[in-house]
């Protein structure tokens, strides 16, 4: 649904329908809160993304999740169980990560933002709303978006990156705590160029579909196709390590590609006819805060949650949003 101009009431607003904002949302709405999620872009999912082109499915952001904690290993059952999860691949017992519960590797079914997709189903999401602002009155977080519309709230959950909320802060004179300051100002992210390229042919990779770089300029390659979102279609996306793409982030995006491109060709062995770039600036978190979610003020309530909180990637942003539904209804009652 897009936004149009008035003032809207809400309980809570959630701010980000990421995976984080969503499963806050679910959550509140679950104990009967009333909620309102907004998010910038014209769909939701955040980086559990998927985009299409050339006739080419592409999961552009997030390739995979695994469990690390046997809740998460029950939402990832339920995801299946609703058949918007699937197993992936399993990884080689010799390069098992001991942070995660089996080698299993899932995603979304048919493609990754199936699953923050069903999780909007039948909560009130406004989509391409920015918030600009966000002010204090009355006892009521007022925000306000691009557009003009503003939300009156009784709490609000934050869940763009954190320099993303540090940036919303400081565009709207808010000051926390210098505790608070602190711990945001340390959650740092790497970035991620990546290049989504249609192949002429089935490139040279692993028969999963993905490959793995520890080290160069590379991070993966994964084959779309493979993976099965892409049927028909050699659509391949290929990420930048993190190092490359913080040196060469504001460079010439064409020249970026093409130069990705012919270093992932040296493996692939297939010819590009066509590709688009998308730069993540905010990518993964480099280290997470321990916290699984921030009280950044009480009166009235505000918190902050995403995967800069408790353990980083899908796991930590979907129970850092659960966290915060938690520290939210906490203040409400
Ligand atoms: C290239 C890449 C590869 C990755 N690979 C993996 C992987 O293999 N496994 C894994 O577990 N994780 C991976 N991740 C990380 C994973 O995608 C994230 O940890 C997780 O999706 C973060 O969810 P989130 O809800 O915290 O944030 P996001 O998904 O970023 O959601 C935040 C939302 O806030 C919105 N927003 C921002 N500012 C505003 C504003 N002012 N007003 C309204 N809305 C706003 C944004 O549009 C966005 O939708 C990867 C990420 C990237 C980019």
């Amino acid at each position: 649904m897009v936004e149009d101009a008035i003032t809207r009431e809400t309980s809570c607003l959630v701010v980000g329908a990421g995976i984080a904002g969503l499963m806050a949302a679910r959550e509140l709405q679950r104990q009967g809160v009333q909620v309102i999620t907004v998010d910038k872009s014209r769909g939701v999912g955040g980086r559990m993304a998927t985009r299409r082109f050339a006739g080419g499915v592409f999961d552009h952001g997030t390739q995979y999740f695994a469990p690390s904690s046997a809740w998460f290993q029950s939402r990832i059952a339920e995801w299946r169980d609703d058949d918007i999860a699937r197993e992936w691949f399993r990884v080689r017992s010799y390069e098992m990560d001991p942070r995660f519960l089996s080698s299993a590797r899932y995603c979304g079914h048919p493609a990754m933002t199936a699953v923050p997709k069903q999780i909007a189903e039948g909560m009130e999401v406004h989509t391409e709303a920015r918030i600009a602002t966000l002010r204090e009155e009355g006892g009521r977080w007022i925000a306000e978006t691009d557009g003009g519309t503003q939300y009156a709230a009784q709490s609000c959950i934050l869940t763009p990156p954190v320099p993303q909320v540090r940036s919303l802060f400081e565009d709207s004179g808010l000051t926390p705590d210098a505790e608070t300051q602190a711990v945001l100002a340390g959650l740092a992210y790497e970035p991620c160029i990546t290049v989504l390229a249609i192949c002429d042919d089935a490139p040279d990779l692993p028969d999963n579909g993905v490959l793995e770089f520890e080290r160069g300029n590379l991070r993966r390659i994964m084959d779309n196709n493979r993976k099965g979102i892409s049927p028909g279609v050699h659509a391949i996306t290929i990420h930048a390590s993190g190092d490359y793409s913080a040196a060469h982030f504001d460079d010439d995006p064409d020249q970026v590609a093409r130069s990705i491109i012919e270093e992932a060709q040296l493996i692939m062995r297939v010819g590009v006819t066509e590709h688009q770039v998308h730069r993540w600036r905010y990518s993964q978190v480099i280290e997470p805060h321990p916290k699984p979610a921030l009280q950044v003020f009480t009166r009235p309530p505000l918190a902050v949650a995403g995967d800069a909180f408790g353990v980083n990637g899908v796991e930590g942003a979907a129970r850092s949003g659960m966290e915060a539904a938690r520290l939210i209804m906490r203040q409400l009652s």
